[in-house]
């Protein structure tokens, strides 16, 4: 009988240990994560958990017996320090190890630090990716007063909102000349943009901050351009980075993440990788995203090719985000110069469309959850909707689907 360790009780380290279970794999199952928490969904940790609209406990991917219902072990607080690739087994950081006939690296990604330089190891400056992230920003929202959030991605913006709603002041930070600049379409960003600032954020857009200011505790910031800042608290929401250090220590190909071919598999026959930390090296290119999505799907695909199944990584992007009372809602990837039609529902909301020569290729719904799920189902069946017909409040969008 063959046993299978995952590295990274996340999301994607508990959907391959699922989907192995739910493709027939009976032999040993471990998944093997540092955090003290069972695996739980992220995203809330900046929208509703933040605003203490959620419960700690719905956070839970799944209930406390499913793991010895579905016979796989969980070692939690465990990180695993090294891969002996000869013997083929893990090496715990507290000296005990695992034998493997299969390793999945799901290791995720870490939020980037401001550097030294920037910080000057001051308290105060905060970045998010765990619930113990979130245990230590909570108290310091709480005393209202004033936030600085640099980065203008989701994470930043997030934070921003529901800062905004429990009373602080909040400046945003953000080099380029709009927020999410690399992350959405510029309609997108824009009506994000326009939102937050009806909302009383101020941004400082196509600036970067210089230092951060204090002697313990962080005060301010003074931005590149002179400008002064104050603030009691700051959010550093600059982007993710790869988790690979267990990778590359072994030897493995890093390149953006673990690089794995098109089945999700290292340069190591035994050894596969899914989620945030790994870059599919597909015909268009090197993929590597950090989305739930993706980390769903790829361990999906990791699960079935380790299985005995051969089948590409096809990725069908989608995410979302919550900020104030919008609910943003993306599938596809569009990028700039693809011709965008708005389409105005009956109701408040409205939804971005994106064409690359004429193709429909993304499509963003901005309080419109119907026109972005249908918009989904189109994308799945490489369908691609008259534009004029998009763009025709009058018209049923389920007509172009049906
Ligand atoms: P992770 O969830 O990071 O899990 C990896 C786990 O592996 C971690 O627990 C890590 O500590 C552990 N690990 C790493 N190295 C070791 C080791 N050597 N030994 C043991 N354990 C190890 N995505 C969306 O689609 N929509 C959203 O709205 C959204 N919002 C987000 C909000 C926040 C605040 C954050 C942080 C992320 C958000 N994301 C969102 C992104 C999404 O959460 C990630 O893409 C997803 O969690 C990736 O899953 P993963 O399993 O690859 O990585």
């Amino acid at each position: 009988e063959s046993s299978i360790v995952i590295v990274g009780a996340g999301q994607a380290g508990l959907s391959t240990a699922e989907k192995l279970r739910a493709n027939g794999f009976v032999g040993s199952l471990t998944l093997i994560g540092d955090e003290a928490d069972a695996p739980y969904q992220r995203p809330p940790l900046s929208k509703a958990y933040l605003l203490g609209e959620l419960e700690r406990g719905r956070l839970k991917l799944k209930a406390e017996d499913w793991y010895a219902k579905n016979r796989i072990a969980l070692r939690l607080g465990t990180r695993v320090a090294s891969i002996d690739r000869g013997r083929r087994r893990v090496c715990l950081a507290d000296g005990g190890m695992f034998a493997y006939d299969r390793l999945v690296l799901a290791t995720g990604s870490t939020a980037r630090k401001l550097p030294q330089a920037i910080s000057r190891g001051l308290t105060g400056i905060l970045t998010i990716r765990t619930l113990a992230d979130i245990d230590t920003l909570r108290p310091a929202l709480k005393r209202r007063g004033k936030l600085l959030v640099i980065g203008g991605g989701y994470i930043g913006l997030e934070i921003a909102a529901v800062a905004r709603g429990l009373g602080m002041t909040v400046d945003v930070v953000e080099a380029a000349d709009r927020p999410l600049a690399r992350v959405a379409s510029a309609e997108t960003a824009r009506a994000v943009e326009d939102l937050h600032r009806s909302r009383g954020v101020t941004f400082h857009l196509g600036k970067a901050v210089d230092e951060l200011l204090g002697t313990d505790h962080v005060a301010g910031a003074k931005l590149d351009d002179g400008t002064i800042i104050a603030a009691d608290v700051v959010v550093a929401g600059i982007g993710g980075m790869p988790q690979t250090a267990l990778a590359a220590e072994a030897g493995l190909v890093v390149d953006n993440g673990m690089a794995v071919d098109a089945y999700g598999r290292t340069d190591d026959p035994f050894i596969w990788a899914a989620g945030d930390c790994a870059n599919f090296s597909l015909p268009g290119g090197g993929l590597r995203m950090e989305s739930v999505g993706n980390a769903i799907d790829s361990a999906d695909l990791v699960a079935r090719n380790i299985m005995g199944a051969r089948e590409p990584y096809k990725p069908k992007p989608w995410f979302w985000s919550d900020q104030f009372d919008l609910k943003l809602q993306i599938a596809g990837l569009s990028r700039p110069g693809d011709t965008v039609v708005v389409r105005h529902g009956a109701g408040p909301g409205r939804s971005h469309w994106y064409y690359r020569q004429g193709q429909f290729v993304a499509v963003d719904g901005l309080n419109a959850p119907r026109d972005y799920l249908i918009g989904k189902r189109l994308l799945a069946a490489s369908a691609s909707p008259d534009p004029a017909q998009v763009a025709d409040p009058v018209l049923a969008l389920e007509a172009l689907a049906s």
